[in-house]
């Protein structure tokens, strides 16, 4: 399928030169890691990321590009593919696909205490790994800076790394490059010899999942062992040093004091002390990202899942069912106690069509911006 997109698409295939000229000079890359991890995965030794930013290796590695263009048509921000996907996943409308729409929370008490909202995706990966249908997951966690790092795991006990929100880049599509070097540990323990043989859950923002969704339109490995994909709901984020700058100034705070960070109308921080303080949106206008700014995907419309806060009553997150396998795997969590959901108290369709509206309302909004 590849090639005949390629020259059906464009005569000169583009490459990661018309992605530099095309969208990280135009400030337009969301970091998710795409283009470097598909070329790193192939040991074409051309591109690595660089402060999350995708770039030649160096003059003479820029030599290797063999121009096959799939980083070009990968990217989640060039225009290549969507009409298609569109198409093939009947995403008609920019909120995407709902089978079912419901709200929840996890019944597990300690995912409770560090699950940034229901604990649902936390639960969604614990569900996976101890029915042994994931032998991995690509989470984020924080590296020893405390910055959002994104990590492959092999075991459940390090989802309590993972669990809870981190409001800045963490290249989520990076560690799929890693999946063709199993350690040796998991293969012992897994019986896993072989890339093919893995199944993992992928957890993102919804660039990142368009992304991921882009490399399995055109049967690109790695992606091919990736079986559940569960976006987060996004409606920005920030450049990592610029925000805790904007943070330090106005409530002289900095990372290591920050127990949690939520957004809920306004950027409210839960301090290792136990204090809370709150920063007004619009203060951290100039640490938001650019390409957040023209973002129109605020649900993560080409996921399995997505899971979000917005609309949600506290303690529960929003949970929309977007395929089948994505609505099975939710049933079969509610129908074996993972999780539980809430009843409204108006009658269930009307209360699923007002959460439906505010998502297109924040879409707009967002597209306002
Ligand atoms: C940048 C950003 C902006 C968001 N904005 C909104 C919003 O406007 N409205 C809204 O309703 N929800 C938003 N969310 C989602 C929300 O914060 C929760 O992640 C979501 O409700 C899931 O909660 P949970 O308790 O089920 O997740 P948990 O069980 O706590 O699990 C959280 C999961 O998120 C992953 N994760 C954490 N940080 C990142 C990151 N930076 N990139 C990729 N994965 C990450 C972790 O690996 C973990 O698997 C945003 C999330 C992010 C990362
Ligand atoms: S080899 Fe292919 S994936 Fe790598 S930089 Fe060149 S065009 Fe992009
Ligand atoms: S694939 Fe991702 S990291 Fe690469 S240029 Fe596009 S947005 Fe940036
Ligand atoms: S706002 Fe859009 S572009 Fe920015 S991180 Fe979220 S999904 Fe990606």
């Amino acid at each position: 399928m590849t090639e005949s997109l390629l020259k059906d698409e464009e005569e000169k295939i583009k490459t990661f030169k018309d992605l530099k000229t095309d969208i990280i000079d135009n400030d337009l890359c969301c970091s998710c890691g795409a283009c470097v991890s598909y070329c790193e995965s192939q040991s074409f030794d051309v591109l690595k990321m660089e402060e999350n930013s995708p770039r030649f290796k160096s003059k003479a590695n820029q030599d290797n590009c063999t121009e096959c263009g799939v980083c070009y048509f990968i990217c989640p921000q060039t225009t290549p593919l969507i009409e298609l996907m569109n198409q093939k996943y009947s995403i008609k409308d920019k909120l995407g696909p709902i089978r079912d729409l419901l709200a929840g929370k996890t019944t597990r008490e300690k995912i409770k205490e560090i699950g940034q909202d229901g604990g649902i995706v936390t639960t969604i990966l614990l569900y996976l790994f101890e029915t042994h249908q994931i032998d991995a997951a690509v989470v984020s966690e924080y590296d020893k800076k405390l910055q959002p790092r994104p990590k492959l795991i092999y075991n459940k006990e390090d989802l309590k790394k993972s669990a809870g929100t981190r409001y800045s880049v963490s290249s989520q599509l990076f560690p799929l490059k890693d999946l063709y070097n199993i350690p040796s540990q998991i293969i012992d323990e897994k019986r896993i010899y072989n890339i093919d043989q893995l199944r993992i859950a992928f957890v993102g923002t919804p660039c990142q999942i368009r992304a991921l969704r882009k490399m399995k339109f055109l049967s690109i490995k790695p992606a091919h062992v990736v079986k559940y994909s569960i976006s987060l709901f996004c409606f920005e984020n920030f450049y990592y040093d610029k925000l805790y700058d904007i943070l330090k100034e106005e409530k002289g705070i900095s990372p290591s004091e920050i127990k949690k960070a939520t957004i809920k109308g306004r950027f409210i921080i839960e301090t290792r002390s136990n204090e809370t303080l709150d920063v007004e949106l619009k203060t951290l206008d100039n640490a938001v990202r650019p390409n957040c700014k023209i973002c129109d995907d605020f649900t993560g419309r080409f996921s399995d899942i997505s899971v979000g806060s917005s609309g949600a009553p506290k303690g529960y997150s929003i949970i929309i069912s977007r395929t089948q396998i994505g609505e099975e795997l939710i049933k079969k969590m509610l129908s074996q106690n993972y999780i539980i959901a809430y009843i409204p108290s108006e009658e269930g369709l009307e209360w699923k069509e007002k959460k439906k509206k505010l998502f297109k309302k924040m879409i707009s909004s967002k597209e306002k911006k």
